[in-house]
Formats: structure tokens, sequence, C-alpha cells
């Protein structure tokens, strides 16, 4: 197909667009109205790029597109959660969630088709890995969203499915675009990328990148992170800890927020509170809590109401800035954990499981 071949504007940041410009026999500053209307406009279509010289529009009707996710699926939550589910050229589909709360309103994006880190109580690991979203698809989800919503967006975070420090450079693309004034505004204390803790990544996103910096935890020793969070076999707590601390290091503004899953009977005591106090002395940190959301075949269950308070009090008297978030969205199961798209899993996950002995707790 010949639009198989054209190059999607879509997922160009400035400096690449302006240098495709250049490359065309154009401007570099076309380029940069290209990126306006695309973004701050909604225009996919070159013919309405009306500043454009009438040439250069026929030259990209050649050669480019803007290809935008094809929406299947567009559903409003009874709390004003709103969730897309966009197929992909590949037929794989992904979600993406909105979430209005007072003069804030987030969309949490997604990075992967499926995830391929296992994390015990998420619903994303079922699905097994399939592939890796392009820059056009990551950014791709946030035009949706902007074109759906009659309110502009505050905030992004990377927390849909998939772990978006495996996908590094399209993800990094996709924050660059978001950032850029001639697109979304969004200011770096307004971007956040959720990562289970990839080590290494975390310190080249220091190098190449001033978002903010959130970090699934949900345990405070590494015998219980290496049954939650898989990963941790790799890039355990004395290693995640540090790299963490050194991304805020420099500004005063910035704290890591520790994401931190409340499971009845797993993690949810007062000694693990406790213990989690010690492990983050001397890093500037903020609390998440989240209420599990369970899925049909889990057999972890949501802490109580009070043994949440509890815990979320006593990180507080330690001074960690703690809340509790709000569980959104369940009625279209688009809270937490409970992304799960159509995925066709090429790790044969389920076959896995279903062969696995059951786990003891
Ligand atoms: N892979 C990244 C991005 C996913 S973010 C990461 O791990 O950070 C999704 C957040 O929701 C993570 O903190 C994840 O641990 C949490 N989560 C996953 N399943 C959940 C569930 N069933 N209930 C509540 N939170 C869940």
């Amino acid at each position: 197909m010949v639009s198989d071949q054209k190059i999607n504007l879509l997922g160009l940041e400035r400096g690449a667009m302006e240098a495709l410009f250049v490359e065309l026999g154009s401007k570099a500053f076309h380029g940069r109205n290209v990126l306006k209307w695309i973004h701050k406009h909604g225009v996919s279509d070159f013919s309405l790029m009306t500043d454009l010289p009438k040439r250069l529009r026929a030259r990209l009707e050649e050669l480019a597109e803007v290809r935008v996710p094809e929406v299947v699926f567009d559903q409003p939550a009874s709390d004003g959660t709103h969730k897309w589910v966009l197929e992909l050229e590949c037929g794989n589909r992904i979600e993406s969630v909105y979430i209005p709360d007072g003069d804030r309103s987030t969309l949490c994006v997604s990075s992967q088709v499926g995830c391929s880190l296992d994390c015990s109580f998420c619903s994303t690991a079922r699905q097994g890995f399939n592939r890796n979203l392009s820059a056009a698809e990551i950014i791709g989800q946030v035009w949706v969203a902007a074109r759906g919503m009659n309110k502009p967006l505050t905030n992004v975070v990377l927390m849909g499915m998939g772990e978006p420090l495996a996908n590094f450079d399209a993800v990094v693309s996709a924050m660059e675009i978001m950032q850029d004034d001639l697109t979304y505004m969004l200011s770096k204390y307004r971007v956040t990328v959720s990562t289970s803790g990839i080590v290494p990544a975390i310190y080249r996103l220091n190098e190449v990148s001033d978002v903010s910096l959130a970090v699934s935890l949900h345990a405070p020793n590494n015998a219980l992170r290496d049954q939650l969070v898989p990963i941790n076999r790799k890039y355990p707590l004395e290693e995640l800890i540090p790299a963490c601390r050194e991304y805020v290091r420099g500004d005063k503004r910035r704290k890591v927020t520790w994401e931190y899953v409340m499971l009845d009977g797993v993690n949810d005591s007062i000694r693990h509170a406790r213990e989690l106090i010690r492990l983050l002395e001397g890093t500037p940190s903020k609390m998440n809590l989240i209420p599990f959301n369970p899925f049909p075949g889990t057999d972890y269950r949501c802490s109580p109401p009070e043994r949440i308070e509890a815990f979320r009090q006593k990180l507080m008297k330690a001074g960690i800035i703690s809340i509790t978030r709000k569980t959104r969205g369940e009625d279209i199961d688009a809270a937490c954990g409970q992304l799960v798209g159509k995925v066709r899993d090429r790790s044969r996950r389920e076959l896995r499981l279903a062969r696995a002995v059951p786990r003891g707790r």
C-alpha cells in the first residue's frame, strides 16, 4: 500500500519535523507550523493547513500523512472518567483513560501493547507482551483525547498498559512532543513516566529528559518485591532507590512518586509501613497508595479502607506525604491495572499460567 510508505508526521518532534522540511527544500518554520496544526489545532489534513505554500502541501500529500489511531470505543464513566480503546494497524488494541479532577485533567497513556513484566497483581501482565508502540501511537493517544474533550489536558501520565522505560526512545520522543510550546505545552512537572524500576533506564532518562518520575514500589523489601514485581530480581531495591534519589537530586521541587498497591494481608501491615519509612529515608518522596483493583482470575484482594488509612497515617507521621488514590472509572474497567486491550499473547503466558503451581502467599 502506498500509504504504508508515507512518513507519519504525528510522531515527529520539533527537531525532526524541522529537519524533514529542510530536507524537502522548504523552510524549518513550515515544519514548526505543521507541528502546531497537528497538535494545537487537531488538523490532520494538509489541505487545511492554509499558511503552507500550495506546492509544499501538494508535496506533503505525496510523501507524508498524519495517521491518527482509530477510535473503536469511546466511553464516559459515571464519574467523568473517559476511556478510549484505540485500534492499531496490526489489529491490536490499546487503551487510554482521561481522569478529570477539579482543575486538573489527566490522561493516562499506554506505551506498549501488553506488557512483559509479569507483575503478579496486574491484569495487563496476563495479556503478555506483543510489541512496543511507536512515538506516533503514544502521542496519538494524547491527540485523540485533546480532540475528544472540551477541557485542555493539564497532565499526562505514562501509567497505562506497558512498561514505558522498556520502550525508551519512542516514549522519550512522545514526551518531548507533548512538552513543546507549539503543541500541548505540558511542563516537566505535568508529564510523569511510571516505571516498575528498570534501573539503567532511569539513569538514561535523567540524561535526556526532565519529566517527573513515578516508581511502582509495592513492597518495602526485596523478598516481597521479588514476588510482586519480578523485575526486582534483576534490579533490587539497593540499586533502585539510589537511581531514583539521583533522578530528583538538585531540584528542590522534585520528589519521587512511589506507587504502592494495597494488597490485603500481603504488603499492608504497620510493620511494612515501618520498613518502607526506613527504606525511603533520605529520598524526597511522595506516596501514592493504590487500592487494589480486582480483575477476573486474581486471588488478591484489596486491603480494607481502615488498614489503608492506618498505613497512610503511619507514613504521614514519618513526614512522607501520602495520598490514597481514588479509584476512578471502575464501571468501564478503566481503573489502574484493569486495562487489558486485546492482545495476541506472543509469550503464551496464559498457557504457562495455567500450568503453573498456584501461588502461595
Ligand atoms: N509498567 C509501569 C506502568 C504501569 S502504571 C509501572 O509498573 O509503573 C500502572 C500502575 O498501576 C502501576 O503502579 C501498577 O503497579 C499499578 N497496578 C497494576 N495493577 C493494578 C491493580 N490491579 N490494582 C491497582 N493498581 C494496579
